[in-house]
């Protein structure tokens, strides 16, 4: 089958991914394997093939929104922390998100923060991941998927909407707070759709005029700059964007009592803070680290209440370079989506 590896992480001038021939992967105890339909691109896979993110793994295959029907059932496990296994059949359609394994038993785990767990493992970093017509894992980690959406439309819920819908959590907008945005890519249009469903005013603050133009038509009360001050104080703020040049804008953009999460699992260095201007006030600024299995479920609960537009632009397998280039770039609008069946 074909997969795209990462072989040495770099610019993507220099071509950090290639395409290689492999064989199909069997399931292994309490697996399953999917064939694959559609997978998104997240920036977490530009900061993979880049070298943001150390490699865990030579020659890992990234992709962690990974949308597939049943293909191959492993055998069960002999023993398993956590209970029963879910009953999983042939063609059923589920996805793969970044978390892909746990201890189950540390102290993280027990409290039910298993996103911190330290044992943590997850796809296209320590086990392959979807740029590739096949892929394998624990069915404790798949998700069942809501009705109602196309396989590329699911796809970028998996990671950009449920670890969107985490940071948004991490905010702690109060109900029909103001609400700020920066940086809105993949993430941020289904986050604030989420924030709009519950009531929220959304001020979105980006550098993309399209990426403006597509939060008016989804509701946003205002859009400007990436450093702009919004139209009024904000309740919360989530930062989409990986710039920690932001965050005092961000910050200083903030009401009393305001909180600013952010979303990302890589960001560039935080100028200095002032400490009236950007943290007096009780104003907090908090990480977000990927999801539990529950946010998960509980986001793709919510997609399933609420009908979500998701922005959806496709590339074929063997596109999966350039579609990685195009998101460094900034030329992707909505979501990039590898289909391995198109072409
Ligand atoms: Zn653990
Ligand atoms: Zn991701």
């Amino acid at each position: 089958m074909l997969v795209w590896q990462v072989a040495i992480p770099g610019p993507m001038a220099s071509g950090p991914l290639r395409a290689v021939d492999r064989p199909v992967p069997e399931p292994g105890p309490g697996q399953v394997r999917l064939k694959v339909a559609a997978c998104g691109v997240c920036r977490t896979d530009l900061h993979l093939a880049e070298g943001d993110l150390a490699p865990r793994r030579p020659h890992t295959v990234p992709g962690h929104e990974v949308v597939g029907y049943v293909d191959a059932i492993g055998p069960a496990p002999s023993t398993r922390a956590g209970g029963a296994q879910p009953a999983v059949r042939l063609g059923d359609r589920l996805g793969i998100a970044w978390l892909a394994g746990t201890d189950g038993t540390c102290a993280y785990c027990r409290r039910g923060a298993e996103n911190l767990c330290p044992a943590s493992v997850y796809t296209g970093w320590d086990v392959d991941g979807g740029y590739a017509q096949y892929a394998v894992v624990d069915a404790t980690y798949a998700y069942p998927l809501p009705a109602g959406y196309s396989d590329g439309e699911l796809a970028p819920l998996l990671c950009a909407g449920i670890v969107g819908y985490r940071a948004l959590l991490r905010a702690d907008l109060p109900p029909g707070g103001r609400l700020g945005i920066y940086g809105f890519g993949a993430s941020a249009h289904l986050a604030a759709q989420v924030a709009l469903a519950q009531g929220a005013i959304v001020h979105v603050m980006t550098r993309s005029e399209r990426a403006r133009q597509l939060a008016l038509e989804l509701g946003a009360a205002s859009v400007t700059g990436a450093y702009d001050s919004p139209p009024e104080p904000l309740d919360a703020a989530v930062l989409f964007a990986p710039v920690g040049d932001l965050v005092p804008a961000a910050l200083a953009a903030l009401d009393r009592g305001g909180t600013l999460s952010i979303a990302g699992i890589h960001l560039t260095d935080i100028p200095p803070l002032n400490y009236r201007r950007h943290l007096f006030q009780e104003r907090t600024v908090r990480s977000t680290t990927a999801n539990t299995r529950a946010d998960g479920q509980e986001f793709l609960a919510v997609a399933a209440r609420h009908r979500l537009a998701v922005t959806v632009t496709p590339y074929s397998l063997a596109q999966a370079d350039r579609a990685l280039d195009d998101l460094a770039r900034d030329r992707v609008n909505g979501a990039a989506v590898l289909f391995p069946d198109d072409g």
